[in-house]
């Protein structure tokens, strides 16, 4: 049923219901409160708490009254005023510029009213501008657990709270196909995980019969997406593998591992066995490289690009950076070069005349590596034969991102039916046989991810895990300090670029904020937040004899990019920057990572920033500059103090802020979820992964109901935004 046939939905409401993707009921009732009021207390007079929110119940004792007061220099104010009552006494209760409540309002009428009470005004206990109900009618806002939306346009709390309910009540009416109740979750992982049924978990999430109900619904609606989204992304992997990938068959790595200036870890020896293996195998490899920063995944993804580019095929190598794409640039054009194989770069910055000649290197083949930003997945680019795409600090992207480039790869070196199509659906219809060369991928990222996490967002992938870092390096002394040591600090620096080193300057700001959005911060929050360009004057009036530079996000990749490159050649001692640094940026020269204002960055986050120093032999610090005093960033700075090890962090950084903080405020390709929250429902999500891993038997009509939704599933993931 359209919700335009639902009553009180005219045109205007109707549109603004489609532009918030709302076309039929099941979509209505698929859209859940964003919060919830507690309305089941109703208070007489006698108890109304002051300066609160309160619900009463009372008779109107006399005719509203309404008056306009002209106002000097602003527009006429109208006050309508309302006196009820019930046997502990009486209350006024007013509204501004609503004259028609005078109407609605009846003499002697029971209603039910919700809202913040406030002192004596003239003698009486005041109600200001509350929602409103009369008794006996549905009582949907008062008396009861109230859902609270995030209505679209051209509805209030009220009228779309309505709106729901009169869709939950046609519900009951029509049973078809896309009936709003059809439950695609099987009975015997329903009865195993002691689940409710979707009829009364979508009742329950819009008007909960009481807490425990509106629990039971949550957690069903929890589950069921997960367990939904971590069958599809299970799904996908095992799509990829039924693919037939490259057969490589020279897997000789020494020639690359002769041109390095140092031998390879066991750990990363390690993952090239595995890649070797994958890309031998005549699947399609699909795997994840987590690694701590500095274990070199680097070397790792070049030797297997020069596996790649020896049988004759191209690779891609994607980050999510200029700075990063032009580090890695540089590094492949010194090793690639020497084997005969040619690297071009491709960003967005790039001009005109430089783009053209890239595009062609690549479409020719004259290309064997292609080292760029998301500029590479874009539909000009035509590589000549796509063997391999590599993804870098994977954490940047997004499950549509990597899903976007697998299958671009595919749509690049293959003409199979399926394979333009952009649709995982027609993918999984396809015979392997008709895709005979699709690329391998290989992704990777710094931010270790305990195992749980790491299967929802990863499940469509393999993991390799670099779990050792090379020989020599130093444990970066770690050290919190609040802003009164900011002299010694100075000195510190003073003191590293004398030994010839350098340091960095992390602000979280890039320049200070305007003055109204200061008093927009809570006050608490109101600790000096340092911002770059203040800062690096700041701190070259302090060191005026150094050379100190700055770097941030809103510069032109050219500055950008001339800033790093006299950083890295020492011409640069200290640089004051925003994150931008954070991912995958190497100096080894660089021994000193100062952050100001610690505290808001996440655990994951703080330690990719400590990993740009310790990358050479020298001894080097991270200083965590903070003057929060909470118990909670203590513990955090703490930790970070404590260990360098990534997954121990990682780990600590869930138990400590529930994974809230653990993702930052970036997300770590996190597919998008309606209910499910990974910081609260990590205990679902282990229910989850035993009930995907069980295999309970189905019956034919449960599997095949499965598959359609998790076919929906994943079409949604796909076709999502970018
Ligand atoms: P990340 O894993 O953070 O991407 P990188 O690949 O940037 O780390 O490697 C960090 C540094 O370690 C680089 O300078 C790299 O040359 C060096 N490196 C990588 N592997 C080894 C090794 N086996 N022995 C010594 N140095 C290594
Ligand atoms: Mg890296």
């Amino acid at each position: 049923m359209r919700v335009d046939k639902l009553q009180g939905v005219g045109a205007k409401r109707a549109h603004s219901l489609y532009a918030a993707g709302i076309s039929t009921v099941v979509d209505l009732l698929n859209y859940f409160p964003r919060d919830y009021d507690d309305r089941s207390e109703i208070k007489t007079v006698a108890e109304l708490t002051l300066d609160a929110v309160n619900t009463i119940r009372g008779v109107v004792a006399s005719d509203p009254e309404s008056a306009t007061l002209p106002r000097k220099g602003s527009p006429a104010l109208n006050i309508t005023k309302v006196l009820m009552k019930d046997r502990t006494g009486t209350l006024e209760i007013v509204w501004y510029n609503q004259p028609y409540l005078k109407k609605y309002f009846k003499k002697r009428g029971e209603y039910i009213f919700t809202g913040k009470v406030r002192g004596m005004y003239g003698g009486r206990v005041q109600m200001l501008s509350p929602e409103y109900e009369p008794c006996g009618e549905t009582e949907l806002s008062h008396a009861r657990i109230v859902p609270v939306y995030t209505p679209p346009k051209q509805f209030s709390q009220k009228t779309f709270r309505a709106l729901m309910h009169q869709a939950l009540t046609e519900a009951e009416h029509y049973s078809r196909v896309g009936h709003p109740f059809v439950d695609y979750l099987p009975a015997a992982i329903r009865e195993k995980y002691n689940l409710c049924n979707r009829e009364t978990a979508i009742r329950n999430i819009h008007f909960p019969e009481s807490d425990l109900f509106f629990l039971q619904a949550r957690r069903r609606l929890v589950f069921e997406e997960l367990f939904f989204m971590q069958s599809a992304l299970f799904q996908m992997k095992s799509v990829t593998r039924a693919q037939a990938g490259l057969l490589v068959k020279n897997l000789d790595y020494t020639p690359f591992l002769r041109e390095l200036p140092f031998s390879p870890t066991n750990a990363q020896t390690q993952v090239l066995v595995e890649i070797a293996r994958d890309m031998s195998a005549g699947e399609r490899m699909n795997r994840l490289i987590q690694g701590d920063v500095g274990s070199g995944k680097t070397m790792v993804a070049m030797a297997a690009a020069f596996l790649v580019m020896k049988s004759g095929y191209q690779v891609a190598l994607m980050v999510p950076t200029e700075v990063l794409a032009n580090q890695h640039f540089a590094e492949c054009e010194k090793y690639f070069t020497e084997l005969g194989f040619e690297t071009v770069m491709l960003t967005g910055s790039l001009g005109a005349k430089a783009r053209r000649e890239a595009l062609e290197k690549i479409s020719d083949g004259r290309a064997a590596m292609v080292v760029g930003t998301h500029a590479l997945i874009q539909d000009k680019v035509e590589y000549a034969a796509l063997g391999l795409v590599i993804t870098d600090e994977q954490h940047r992207f997004g499950v549509n991102q990597r899903w976007t480039l697998t299958q671009k790869a595919t749509t690049l070196s293959v003409n199979g039916d399926c394979s333009n199509t952009g649709d995982i659906e027609a993918i999984i219809c396809c015979p392997p046989t008709l895709a005979p060369a699709n690329p391998h991928t290989l992704v990777m990222t710094a931010t270790p991810i305990p195992r749980t996490l790491g299967l929802i967002l990863y499940g469509d992938l393999d993991i390799s895990i670099i779990n050792e870092l090379p020989p020599g390096r130093q444990t970066i002394k770690t050290y919190s300090v609040n802003s009164g040591y900011q002299q010694r600090v100075h000195a510190f620096i003073r003191k590293e670029v004398e030994q010839g080193r350098q340091a960095y300057v992390i602000c979280p700001a890039i320049e200070a904020p305007e003055e109204l959005e200061m008093d927009d911060i809570p006050q608490k929050n109101k600790t000096e937040m340092q911002n770059v360009l203040d800062y690096t004057q700041k701190l070259k009036m302090a060191l005026p004899d150094l050379k100190i530079s700055h770097l941030h996000g809103k510069m032109k990749p050219v500055e950008k990019q001339e800033i790093m490159t006299a950083f890295k050649a020492g011409e640069i001692n200290v640089l004051v920057s925003t994150t931008v640094i954070e991912v995958g940026v190497h100096v080894a020269n660089a021994t000193l990572m100062i952050i100001e204002n610690a505290d808001r960055f996440g655990l994951s986050q703080l330690h990719q920033l400590r990993g740009r120093v310790g990358r050479g032999t020298y001894e080097s610090y991270c200083i965590l500059i903070t003057d929060t005093k909470n118990d909670e960033t203590k513990a955090r700075m703490k930790a970070m103090c404590d260990t360098t090890d990534g997954f121990k962090l990682a780990e600590l950084d869930l138990k400590l802020r529930g994974a809230g903080d653990f993702f930052g405020t970036r997300q770590h390709g996190l597919p998008s979820f309606t209910i499910a929250n990974l910081y609260r429902d990590m205990d679902v999500l282990k229910d989850v992964q035993t009930a995907v891993a069980d295999d309970l038997p189905l019956s034919d009509e449960e599997s095949a109901k499965l598959k359609m939704r998790i076919a929906q599933v994943l079409s949604d993931t796909h076709g999502g935004v970018m």
